[in-house]
């Protein structure tokens, strides 16, 4: 039961990598920015809140994100499990096909876009102690400020996000420099921090991801 944070900045493939990751190693995928995306398309009064913060591409406030990841961690059998087959289930916890399946079983997780400020890593750490589990790597996806500034551009010709317009793009990368980038100091101390080149094209990024989850995993 491993708990890994997917760290980039927007455009650095964080949700693509996270979703082929957890594909691969069945982890389930906590993606912040989906789930708030669910609740606006949804016109959830927590949806409507969010919806204008998110399109003026402003961070959403730090309690707002860790209750949605406290809720999705104390689901146990929840939606998102509910998503899968028994067989994978069992292959994720490490369960035998004849043992019994616990009342709430619990495969690794990998976090996408979460925490992006120190406060949500301090909540993190305090939601961790209380639901007993721990942070196991921090891997942040390295691109330098041109090649993403160059595909946000380029995803925002085919996304219809109503936040990838070209201020609110200035905006996202802005609140990134400020608010996001002191995570990654954060947890340099820790030593629990791995940089991973991604740069090159997604296959290029998986590769080199792939060698440090398989590292991690196996601990
Ligand atoms: P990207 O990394 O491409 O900017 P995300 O899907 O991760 O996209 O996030 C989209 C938007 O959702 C952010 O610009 C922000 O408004 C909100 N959001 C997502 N995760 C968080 C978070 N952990 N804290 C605050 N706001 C968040």
């Amino acid at each position: 039961m491993k708990n890994i944070i997917l760290f980039g900045a927007p455009g650095a493939g964080k949700g693509t990598q996270a979703g082929l990751l957890a594909e691969k190693f069945d982890l389930i995928h906590l993606s912040t920015g989906e789930m708030l995306r669910r609740e606006v398309s949804q016109g959830t009064p927590l949806g409507m809140r969010v919806k204008g913060i998110m399109e003026r591409g402003d961070l959403v406030g730090d309690d707002i994100v860790v209750n949605l990841i406290a809720k999705a961690l104390d689901n146990g059998r929840n939606e998102l499990l509910d998503e899968w087959d028994e067989l994978r289930l069992r292959r994720a916890c490490g369960i035998g096909p004849d043992d019994p399946l616990p009342e709430k079983p619990q495969p690794s997780i990998i976090y996408d876009g979460f925490p992006r400020t120190v406060q949500q890593c301090q909540m993190l750490e305090f939601l961790f102690q209380k639901k007993q589990r721990k942070l196991d790597c921090v891997i942040s996806i390295d691109v330098p400020q041109e090649e993403l500034v160059r595909r946000i551009h380029e995803r925002a010709l085919i996304s219809n996000r109503s936040d990838d317009t070209e201020d609110v793009i200035r905006h996202r990368l802005e609140e990134y420099e400020d608010k996001t980038r002191p995570v990654l100091d954060y947890y340099k101390v820790s030593g629990r921090l791995v940089m991973v080149d991604g740069s090159g094209e997604i296959s290029e990024t998986n590769t080199r991801l792939c060698q440090v989850l398989q590292y991690v995993l196996a601990q």
